[in-house]
């Protein structure tokens, strides 16, 4: 019998946290060793952008480095974990057949948001990775169906993990403002509403969470959370496993959720 996997949301933290010795590669530390080995890992990350929900299908996607004016010792990083085609093929009938129109992009490679915390929760490499897009043009609703669609997964022992971030305000983060007021209202919020399982009210986020505009002027690193909670289903139990501040600036919390029986 398979295993059931359970349903991570992560905050990716900066490129930097892949060079170790910050709170994150701590906190993914201990997130790596309370996981069991999964046949594969469907990864929705907030650096993927498209209209439609696009699909990994590379055979060996290789190691994106999305980003710019970072130290040369981050460049040379790589994370050789195979791709896993069949299965991306698989999930894009699994969401066709719910209604949710997919495509394959066989050349996409695994971009920062996948590939940093994938390199301390499986260093080795060696579990298959399929990678989703995140549409920010779309609603919460969207992600959240897409997660639904995606649910059986986790008895497949098939980790699905979201990687975006708890607040990611940048200019914020550029600034070198700590913590202010209006980012801490905000991840307590959600924070609060993630322990207690009322995704019904994260849903309506925009409107019901305090200072929303400012926690994500952008969408794109919110949206993977309900993916994960889509995927986590109705009754799922909720673990917050830790995380702190991304230069005092951007809180980066990491949840598990765990399926009702
Ligand atoms: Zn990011």
């Amino acid at each position: 019998m398979n295993a059931k996997q359970p349903i991570l949301f992560l905050s990716h933290g900066s490129p930097m946290t892949a060079l170790g010795g910050d709170e994150l590669t701590q906190v993914w530390s201990g997130i790596s060793a309370q996981l069991s080995k999964p046949a594969a890992i469907l990864m929705i990350s907030a650096h993927w952008n498209t209209r439609l929900p696009i699909l990994g299908g590379s055979a060996q996607p290789e190691t994106i480095h999305d980003f710019g004016g970072f130290p040369d010792a981050l460049y040379e990083l790589r994370y050789p974990a195979p791709g896993a085609p069949a299965l991306a093929q698989r999930l894009k009938k699994q969401l066709t057949s719910a209604g949710i129109a997919t495509g394959i992009d066989a050349s996409r490679g695994l971009d920062h948001g996948a590939w940093v915390p994938l390199r301390k929760l499986f260093p080795a490499a060696d579990v298959p990775v399929v990678q989703l897009s995140v549409q920010p043009d779309s609603c919460a609703r969207h992600h959240f169906a897409l997660g639904a669609a995606l649910a059986p997964l986790a008895d497949e022992n098939i980790l699905i993990i979201a990687s975006g971030h708890l607040t990611h305000n940048l200019g914020e983060y550029l600034r070198g403002k700590p913590r202010a007021e209006e980012t801490r209202a905000f991840r307590d919020w959600v924070h609060t509403h993630l322990m207690t399982g009322d995704s019904e009210t994260l849903l309506d986020w925009q409107h019901a969470a305090p200072h929303a505009a400012f926690a994500h002027p952008t969408v794109e690193h919110f949206l993977p959370l309900f993916v994960a909670l889509g995927a986590a289903g109705p009754k799922h139990t909720s673990e917050w496993l830790g995380g702190g501040w991304v230069a005092d600036a951007l809180a980066a919390d990491n949840y598990r959720f765990i399926q009702a029986k």
